[in-house]
């Protein structure tokens, strides 16, 4: 589960997210969606602890990312100790794959296992080779990332995120980098997940599977969160104009 609570975000003097609270539970796959620039990386960002909120909380699983509980204000740092144990619960895959070019797949995935958590190669190996299984590439696992296909590479990523066990997944726009024959592919293994329970949250522009698997839709504009609620909800008609201009300019 994830709170975001009064979340405020500044670069330097511009503010791009403001005030934003909303509440993810367990095992929901929350889409957020919203015009180019209206902050659904930064909020993702935050949630990953990739940034700092410039005011406000996050809590992942019930316990305060970042900073500890705020007291009149005040916002003390964790220690490094702290923040990473809270971090591990969140796993990330975003636009670009970022697999590394020099490593086969299986390498790929197993590296955090052995690097990280110090597995023996065998048992690291093992279940990387599980998480490739179950993205539908154990006979790819020997491929390097240049012998693989977008929507191929873009699978080992999602592997690589799912083998550090994490309790949440995030996703930025896993599907835009992707030739759009190549997209259902990610869209299947996505689907898989929300329907073992994972808990998501999803940028996406891919409006059909926001409406199909989403459990909770949020339109982000401008840096506010304007909507948030079930798909039936937010995409009924009539719809609120600046979400209607939206969904004109995507579907
Ligand atoms: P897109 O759909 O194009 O990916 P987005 O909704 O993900 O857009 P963000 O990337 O979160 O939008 O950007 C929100 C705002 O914050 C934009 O105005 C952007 O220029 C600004 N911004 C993002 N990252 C930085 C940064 N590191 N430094 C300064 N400004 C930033
Ligand atoms: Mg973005």
């Amino acid at each position: 589960a994830i709170s975001v609570v009064n979340v405020s975000k500044s670069f330097g003097q511009t503010e791009v997210l403001h005030d934003i609270s909303l509440d993810i539970p367990a095992g929901q796959v929350s889409c957020l969606i919203g015009p180019s620039g209206s902050g659904k990386s930064t909020l993702l960002r935050c949630i990953a602890f990739l940034e700092e909120t410039t005011s406000g909380r996050i809590l992942i699983e019930g316990q305060p990312l970042g900073f500890s509980e705020q007291d009149s204000g005040y916002r003390a740092r964790q220690s490094r100790a702290q923040t990473r144990a809270v971090r591990a619960n969140i796993g990330m895959v975003f636009q670009q794959f970022n697999l590394w070019p020099h490593m086969t797949a299986l390498g790929n995935v197993s590296a955090a296992l052995k690097v990280v958590r110090k597995l023996p190669k065998a048992e690291a190996e093992a279940r990387a080779m599980a998480q490739l299984t179950k993205v539908g590439l154990a006979e790819r696992a020997h491929h390097y990332p240049s012998q693989l296909s977008g929507g191929q590479q873009q699978r080992v990523a999602i592997a690589r995120a799912l083998a550090l066990e994490p309790k949440i997944m995030l996703f930025d726009e896993p599907t835009s980098a992707l030739d759009p024959e190549l997209t259902g592919e990610v869209l299947t293994v996505m689907r898989t997940l929300a329907a073992e329970g994972m808990t998501m949250v999803v940028v996406t522009h891919e409006i059909g599977f926001a409406a199909s698997v989403g459990t909770q839709i949020n339109f982000l504009d401008q840096g506010r969160l304007l909507f948030s609620g079930p798909p039936e909800e937010v995409f009924r008609k009539p719809r609120p104009q600046r979400l209607e201009q939206f969904l004109d300019t995507y579907i």
